[in-house]
């Protein structure tokens, strides 16, 4: 079956008690068992709970894995993944990935004596020569953030295990509708659910995706030991999201597209970063890498100063001013202000993550009337 079948289908079957063609939302905490010692297929919620399995499920097929564990943010999956490290081990991260993985990896994982190395995961050269004898992983993402950086995901992964390291890889910005990295020779995929897979910023989640039983094991193991699932009406709310994800994502780019052709043309901004333009240096990989469509985050530089980005991202009506993306309303940010003002000025520039960038998540309004509020922002 096709995608967009299989989104709607697979992990949401009827209610064989009732017909209901969407199936209940199982509050349930615990589960009543067969007999002492004997265990049916859910016995306690932070373990297993239906409706958060529905969930898996989909997601699982969406992402040809062979399982899914769905968490209560994108950080609680990543930090998942981060548990399994040990003392020594030496962590690879892209150099443009989101910034509270930056902090995570930083001010949480490094306690544990877990080294991180922050490499441009565009350049496989210096990919290659930041592995160490103990890096064990590999962590990336693609469109990056903001700069929407493009990584070639196979050539990465064939470099993680030449080195006998895993390949993970972020993929919220991509959605399974554009790229699904495991297809590509990852280990691990994830998606903070609060961004696309959602799609309507009312709900906090987190998955991971892998393809290998064993790994799917360690990582079911480190969850239920640690707790962070996601409650079920988070995972029906998910469940519902997904359901329209592939008209959602290619309508959305569909309009990124034109918005960044239409900024692209206009001399008050001075650089548009969209992978779906020909001169931005990713294009040729996003080209293979993304199927058909570039994504729906554009990220364009005013001409000005700090205080400029500002005025301009306070000033649209339509684009609402707060961090996130994904959702059917468009967003706007300023990420030296917002996304990234917690990394120290010094990274910022070095990472080129200039004051006078602007973030937009492109929603599903029309694309005249977006059009007209970034214009009259700009006007300013
Ligand atoms: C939002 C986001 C996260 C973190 O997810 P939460 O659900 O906010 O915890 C991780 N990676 C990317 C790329 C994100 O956009």
């Amino acid at each position: 079956m096709h995608f967009r079948t299989r989104a709607i289908h697979v992990g949401n079957p009827r209610d064989p008690q009732t017909g209901a063609v969407v199936a209940p939302i199982h509050l349930s905490a615990t589960f009543v068992q067969p007999g002492a010692g004997e265990w049916g297929e859910f016995d306690y919620s932070r373990s297993g709970n239906p409706t958060r399995k529905a969930l898996e499920t989909t997601i699982a097929n969406l992402e040809s894995g062979c399982g899914a564990l769905a968490f209560a943010s994108g950080m609680a999956a990543i930090h998942c993944v981060t548990s399994m490290l040990e003392t020594g081990d030496h962590v690879i991260a892209g150099a443009d990935i989101y910034g509270g993985t930056f902090r995570l990896l930083h001010k949480v994982v490094s306690r544990a004596g877990i080294h991180v190395t922050c490499v441009d995961t565009t350049d496989l050269d210096a990919i290659d020569r930041a592995f160490t004898p103990t890096t064990n992983l590999l962590w990336l993402e693609t469109p990056g953030n903001p700069l929407l950086s493009i990584t070639d995901i196979a050539a990465c992964a064939e470099i993680a295990h030449q080195h006998g390291a895993l390949l993970g890889v972020d993929s919220t910005f991509a959605t399974p509708v554009l790229t699904r990295p495991l297809e590509l020779g990852a280990d691990i995929v994830m998606h903070s659910a609060t961004k696309y897979l959602g799609g309507h910023s009312d709900v906090l989640g987190g998955v991971l995706i892998v393809r290998d039983k064993a790994l799917f094991d360690r990582l079911y193991f480190t969850q239920n030991a640690t707790g962070a699932v996601m409650a079920p009406l988070d995972a029906y709310l998910c469940s519902r999201g997904i359901k329209t994800l592939f008209v959602r994502v290619r309508e959305q780019c569909q309009t990124a597209l034109r918005i960044a052709e239409w900024l692209a043309a206009d001399p008050r901004v001075s650089r548009v970063l969209y992978p779906g333009l020909p001169h931005h240096p990713g294009h040729a990989i996003a080209r293979r890498q993304m199927n058909a469509a570039f994504g729906a985050i554009v990220t364009l530089e005013v001409q000005g100063d700090f205080a400029v980005a500002k005025q301009v991202a306070e000033a649209t009506k339509l684009f609402q001013l707060a961090v996130s993306l994904g959702a059917v309303e468009s967003l706007i940010e300023q990420p030296a202000s917002m996304s990234h003002a917690s990394y120290d000025a010094a990274f910022r520039a070095a990472h080129g993550i200039t004051d006078g960038l602007i973030r937009i998540s492109i929603g599903l309004e029309a694309f005249e009337d977006l059009r007209d509020d970034l214009n009259r922002a700009l006007g300013q």
